[in-house]
């Protein structure tokens, strides 16, 4: 039995994470479970999964969360401080760390202190901190394997093979709703459209990151950490019909590609069930359904996001965690309709001109960096306003 703490369980890839579990009750059990502030949520999930602890991160929901489980021989915490002591408890084999934003980091790393196998959906936990979850993964003997679609596809490009002889890997992009939209459109775009994303259903966050193509921009961070690759080696290309996940080429000119599907529950089910591969009843790609499959090169003038993500990448140092910040901030921002879908890119790139650069920063570093940078984006968006 592998036994699981599924941190973020209350989101979409948590819930899905339970519906792997639930499938394969002979192979996997769950030990903590830890949501922000959907109380009710997990609640019913305790006493489905019967958790040894859950971990309530908003404290103003300890005492509603400690009364409905009082009944059951589980302990429940609240805050954070409580969720990185429980990922280093013995008990727990697997972190799946799918919290969102910078508040995964410090779990996460905890984790990987701890030597953990970490099923890793937070990608902004290695754009902010790369440099040092990676360093304690490698010190540590912990091991990531990706939840993130695209990294899943190019891990399992990269089992069996040499990764000295990568020579690129191509990181397929949706190109989200607003595919082949200039800015004109853009400018009068609001949440509720932007939510509508054609091939997946995913959290509001990573959505609106899907259409302004900021998540290709954080995924490239992502995989070079995560796969060690240098800023050149990673490429990206739009692939509306989102069948292939992601690619590898080799050094002899090979391409390996993993294809299926979009339906995140296949990268989860991989990622922790790993090494193994376990039978399911998902459904099936057929080629007859997709006679057609396209790929064109990104409109990094229009998409600026993308632009900015792959600039914070070859700068370095705490530029993708003031990014990642920015965004954090705006994104929220823009879901309650307080700016518009091109000022996010406007306040990000102002962020990253405004906060200081620090070249090796330590993680106390990167703790300012990500206060500082959503202090300044949270005024642009106050004056911003000003001016409507
Ligand atoms: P979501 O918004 O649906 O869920 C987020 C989860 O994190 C919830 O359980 C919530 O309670 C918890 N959370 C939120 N804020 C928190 C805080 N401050 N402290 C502690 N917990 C907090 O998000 P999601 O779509 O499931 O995405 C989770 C992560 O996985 C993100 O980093 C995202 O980029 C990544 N990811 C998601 C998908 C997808 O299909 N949804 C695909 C690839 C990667
Ligand atoms: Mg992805």
């Amino acid at each position: 039995m592998k036994r699981l703490a599924i941190l973020g369980s209350t989101g979409s890839i948590g819930t899905q994470a339970l519906e792997v579990v639930a499938a394969h009750p002979d192979i996997f059990e769950v030990e903590v479970l830890s949501a922000h502030s959907n109380a009710d949520l997990l609640i019913k999930q305790a006493i489905e999964f019967k958790p040894n602890a859950v971990v309530v991160t908003d404290g103003t929901k300890y005492a509603q969360v400690k009364e409905a489980l009082s009944s059951m021989p589980v302990k429940v915490f609240s805050g954070h401080e409580s969720l990185t002591e429980i990922v280093q408890w013995d008990s727990v084999d697997m972190v799946l760390a799918a919290i969102v934003g910078f508040a995964g980091l410090s779990s996460t790393l905890a984790a990987a202190q701890a030597g953990k196998s970490i099923a890793l959906a937070n990608k902004e936990t290695l754009v902010v901190a790369g440099d040092l979850v990676m360093k304690a993964v490698t010190e540590k003997g912990a091991r990531i394997i990706p939840v993130d679609s695209e990294h899943s596809a190019i891990f399992q490009c990269l089992v069996g093979e040499d990764l000295e002889q990568i020579e690129k890997v191509i990181l397929t992009a949706s190109g989200g709703p607003f595919l082949g939209k200039k800015t004109n459109f853009l400018i009068n775009v609001k949440a509720s459209h932007a939510l509508q994303h054609p091939n997946w259903t995913m959290g509001a966050k990573i959505t609106i990151d899907s259409a302004t193509l900021m998540n290709k921009g954080l995924e490239m961070i992502e995989a070079k950490w995560l796969f060690g690759l240098k800023n050149e080696e990673i490429d990206v290309v739009i692939h509306p019909q989102s069948i292939i996940h992601s690619m590898v080429q080799f050094r002899d000119s090979s391409i390996k590609a993993q294809m299926g599907l979009p339906d995140m529950k296949l990268p989860i089910q991989y990622a922790l069930a790993f090494p193994k591969r376990i039978e399911n009843n998902f459904k099936r790609f057929s080629f007859k359904d997709f006679s057609k499959m396209t790929f064109e090169e990104p409109d990094y003038k229009t998409f600026r996001n993308l632009a900015l993500a792959k600039d914070a990448m070859y700068k370095g140092g705490n530029m993708p965690c003031i990014l990642n910040a920015a965004n954090e901030v705006v994104v929220h921002a823009f879901l309650n309709n307080k700016v518009g879908f091109t000022e996010m890119s406007d306040m990000v790139e102002k962020t990253m001109e405004h906060v200081s650069f620090v070249e090796q920063p330590s993680l106390d570093d990167y703790s300012h960096t990500d206060k500082e940078a959503r202090e300044y984006a949270n005024e642009l968006i106050k004056k911003g306003q000003l001016s409507y």
